[in-house]
């Protein structure tokens, strides 16, 4: 089978690769037949990461389920699933805590498309195979296109998970959204919006993403994120990659606000502790939940809350991978 490498800056090539072969019966085998890039990969394919080459890529993607071991119960061949980021066993404490992002029978960190604590396999490939496969796919809903739900294993449903759950605690609160890194800010705001946030304001310097962003029903500020909006936000979202998003954000925040960020800061940032202790502000960073927050992410699709395609650039066939990824969009889908 053949598998998608990042071989170095501006090069990504198919190689040759193993197939893999059920061995445990918890494990099924799976197709991706939609992947793309999460925020992270568009990052490392631009070489604006700390990650090095070689690196095989890819955990986002809608898949078909090709073979099933005896314990993969719930799951038969030809079925359409999501494949979650992470790799987890459903059964460990931290998994029945609904935190399978930190799953305590596999290395620290371990997910698909990236060698941390090992190699799990990569969705830019012919085949995929997934541990606990019960546990870990989730059935795509009827109806739904898996181009349009490729991203269902992370950036999507983090959108979710960075606001809808702290509106379900505030109903009808405004959200100040950062954009920067992709497509996260973007679902943020579909998200906030669709979950009857006040205003949501997303400030950004793409036009692009602008664009996107008014689609999804926010109000958009162009510029360079400012020291502070001139209003506080009861829920704020970095999604900039940037130390003066991450510190928009902060400051942005009402008192006991909840403030958030996905990440992608590659180094340590100064954090403005006497101004956080002063107001009581809460503060969550990580990669996402992925497989808890999946199908309460997909129902908002499948009611038409929220639109995936918002921060689709274009969808074209998987073999194009290695041509397109040399240089990505911010989230192009591979099908077939
Ligand atoms: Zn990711
Ligand atoms: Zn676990």
């Amino acid at each position: 089978m053949q598998r998608l490498w990042r071989l170095g800056p501006g090069e990504v090539a198919w190689r040759d690769a193993p197939e893999p072969v059920i061995r445990a019966p918890h494990e099924a085998i799976v197709r991706p037949v939609a992947a793309t890039t999460c925020d992270l990969d568009v990052m490392i394919l631009r070489g604006t990461t700390p990650f090095t080459a070689p690196m095989a890529l890819g955990h986002e993607c809608v898949a078909e389920v090709v073979e099933t071991g005896p314990e993969a119960a719930g799951l038969s061949p030809g079925q359409r699933v999501v494949v979650p980021w992470h790799v987890s066993c459903g059964a460990c404490p931290r998994c029945r805590r609904r935190l399978p992002n930190t799953c305590s029978s596999f290395p620290p960190g371990a997910m698909f498309g990236m060698d941390v604590g090992g190699d799990f396999g990569s969705f830019f490939s012919d085949l995929v195979l997934v541990p606990h496969a019960a546990a870990m796919l989730v059935p795509l809903p009827r109806g739904l296109d898996p181009a349009l739900c490729a991203s269902a294993s992370d950036n999507l449903p983090f959108g979710y998970e960075l606001t809808v759950p702290y509106l379900a605690e505030r109903p009808g609160a405004d959200v100040l959204i950062v954009g920067g890194v992709g497509s996260v800010g973007l679902y943020a705001a579909a998200y906030a919006v669709a979950a009857g946030a006040g205003e949501v304001l997303y400030v950004d310097t793409d036009s692009d993403r602008l664009a996107r962003a008014e689609r999804c029903g926010a109000r958009v500020q162009e510029g360079p994120p400012p020291r502070r909006t001139p209003r506080t936000y009861p829920i704020t979202v970095d999604a900039s990659g940037t130390e003066a998003g991450l510190r928009c954000a902060i400051s942005s925040t009402e008192p006991e606000g909840m403030s958030a960020s996905v990440g992608t800061h590659w180094g340590d940032v100064a954090f403005p502790m006497r101004e956080m202790y002063a107001k009581g502000l809460h503060f969550y960073t990580g990669r996402g939940r992925g497989h808890p927050n999946i199908a309460a992410a997909l129902a908002y699709v499948q009611d038409g809350r929220v639109d995936p395609a918002v921060a689709i650039t274009d969808v074209v066939p998987f073999a194009e991978a290695d041509r397109r990824l040399a240089a990505p969009a911010m989230k192009t889908v591979f099908v077939r």
